[in-house]
């Protein structure tokens, strides 16, 4: 008998020819019988929820590690490279460059004219002044 059942049956029990001294115990014992049955109904649908909670966590999991494999690191990497804005002393031509090349003494080449603004010494060419000397604007 199913759960329902057990309850249309003691439905149609009580209604039909009442609770009386004579069946009362009867009634009882079905109504306790039912509410059994709803205990381990509850407590059969808590442990699939608790499997299932337990299954969601470990697909997070590896779909955490598969996004790592495939989209590196994270946001760490999208770190906004900075830029020192360079003046040509031939052309006048404004332009950015990388602020690690601009430091590290490399030499720099304007875009437009291809004159070198920075030189490699660290030394401008023919003695003019670049944005080096003079700093940011
Ligand atoms: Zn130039």
């Amino acid at each position: 008998m199913s759960l329902k059942e057990k309850v249309a049956y003691i439905k149609g029990f009580i209604k039909g020819g009442g609770v009386s001294e004579k069946n009362f115990e009867e009634v009882i014992e079905l109504i306790v019988d039912a509410l059994e049955e709803i205990a381990h109904e509850i407590d059969e649908l808590e442990k699939t929820q608790i499997d299932l909670e337990e299954y969601v966590e470990s697909i997070d999991e590896d779909l955490a590690s598969l996004e790592k494999e495939v989209f590196g690191e994270g946001e760490e990497a999208e770190v906004e490279e900075e830029f020192e804005e360079v003046e040509c002393p031939s052309c006048g031509e404004m332009f950015f460059v990388p602020a690690q090349d601009y430091y590290s003494g490399e030499e720099i080449r304007c875009p437009v004219c291809g004159k070198v603004v920075i030189s490699e010494e660290g030394e401008e060419e023919g003695g003019e002044q670049t944005s080096r000397d003079k700093g940011r604007n």
